[in-house]
């Protein structure tokens, strides 16, 4: 009906007739006075006070609604990467890995990036010049290491808050003039809860002597990094980000490290993985960084994140280099998404562009339903401070 009172509509929800004031309040909706008899003459007011109420409004009347089955059954048809059957053993290859910088501010993080990168930027169309993707490789012959290159700390809370695991080893970067700071024990706290092993670069030894690396490595003691020197595990090496001294070094540190944790990956079956970052370009549109770590990534292919899709149409590598494919432990650009994702959204691949659009659909679903019972609860408080 377009037109109903107060009280028919508190009457058909079995709801007294404040519950409908309280809704009205809710959505912003001024009545001239607060009488049983008032009529709301407005389809839509009397639609969004049924949704509001936890309802659906049908034919015959209002029907409650069971959220907590609603969200079952939309969970059931979603797809996730804990439901997915897990590779087989025998189809596990190692795979490269992937590490984050992290470190005190003024440590040499971002210095320690661009040196890294620097020495692989490639001749490309676009002039050489390296494009932010929040990720880079690394090459060297066979051997492969991925660079995330969002700010440390922003791929650990991302870790931590969406359970993205994204970071194989964390490199953590100290200045040897300041020693461990205030950053620093963060990091080390942050790499410990998720388990991933560190490696010490004790940066600018450009501007120090041999006293100060030792204090440093003493230093590190207390947080339980013990040297390998001292006979612990903890690999130390001194670096300097800015004059590239003992980069070679750091690398096989990481190699070496990543051969001792046998990182393996499954290189068949449907692409899984996560957002690394997003972004709007002018000329190329919506574009976002995937970490690969499972399959191999295909121009065509479908892919889903959080609440949108894409279907494949350019894999780009930190050179802007058009790739045919991306495997395991590669972090590329991906051209083809609707609308933006978000970094630490899980990355899974679809059969088929239906099937992309039934599970943004059905998470769409969810965010609403969520809403709503968000809603209904802010209604429910306000009733019990009424009576
Ligand atoms: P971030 O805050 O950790 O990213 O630190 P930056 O990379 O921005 O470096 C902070 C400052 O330290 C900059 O002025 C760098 O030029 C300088 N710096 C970084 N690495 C070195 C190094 O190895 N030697 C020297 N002498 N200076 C460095
Ligand atoms: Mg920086």
């Amino acid at each position: 009906r377009s037109q109903m009172t107060v009280k028919e509509l508190a009457d058909a929800m079995d709801r007294p007739t404040q519950h409908v004031f309280d809704c009205l309040e809710q959505i912003n909706f001024a009545i001239r006075s607060k009488r049983d008899s008032y009529i709301i003459n407005k389809l839509d007011v009397i639609t969004k006070i049924v949704q509001l109420s936890g309802f659906r409004y049908q034919m015959g009347g209002p029907q409650e609604i069971d959220f907590e089955k609603l969200e079952l059954e939309l969970d059931a048809k979603d797809d996730s990467r804990s439901k997915r059957p897990k590779p087989q053993a025998t189809h596990l290859i190692r795979r490269p890995p992937v590490v984050t910088i992290m470190g005190h501010v003024d440590h040499g993080k971002t210095t320690l990036l661009d040196s890294l990168r620097g020495s692989h930027i490639v001749e490309t169309e676009f002039g050489g010049i390296t494009q932010h993707i929040g990720a880079f490789n690394v090459k060297d012959k066979n051997r492969m290491i991925t660079f995330l290159d969002t700010p440390g700390h922003a791929a650990f809370s991302m870790m931590r808050s969406r359970g993205a695991k994204c970071t194989d080893i964390v490199v953590l970067v100290i200045a040897a003039e300041d020693g461990v700071m205030a950053q620093t024990v963060e990091s080390i706290n942050h790499a410990k809860s998720t388990g991933c092993p560190i490696i010490v670069a004790i940066n600018k030894i450009d501007k120090v002597n041999e006293a100060q690396i030792n204090r440093v490595k003493q230093e590190l003691l207390k947080y339980e990094l013990i040297p390998e020197e001292m006979g612990g595990e903890v690999q130390i090496v001194p670096i300097s980000a800015l004059k590239k001294t003992n980069l070679d070094v750091l690398k096989e540190e990481i190699w070496t490290q990543a051969e001792i944790m046998e990182l393996k990956g499954d290189p068949k079956g449907l692409v899984e993985g996560y957002i690394i970052e997003s972004t709007q370009d002018l000329h190329k549109g919506k574009l976002a960084t995937v970490l690969i770590q499972r399959g191999t990534l295909m121009k065509g292919d479908y892919l889903v994140a959080g609440k949108t899709w894409c279907k494949v149409k350019y894999i780009y590598d930190e050179n802007s280099q058009n790739l045919q494919k991306a495997s395991l432990s590669q972090a590329v650009q991906i051209m083809g998404w609707k609308d933006l994702p978000h970094s630490g959204d899980e990355v899974l691949q679809v059969d088929t562009e239906h099937r992309a659009k039934e599970i943004c659909d059905l998470r769409h679903k969810k965010e609403m339903l969520v809403k709503q019972k968000q809603d209904l609860e802010i209604i429910k408080k306000k009733r019990a401070e009424h009576d």
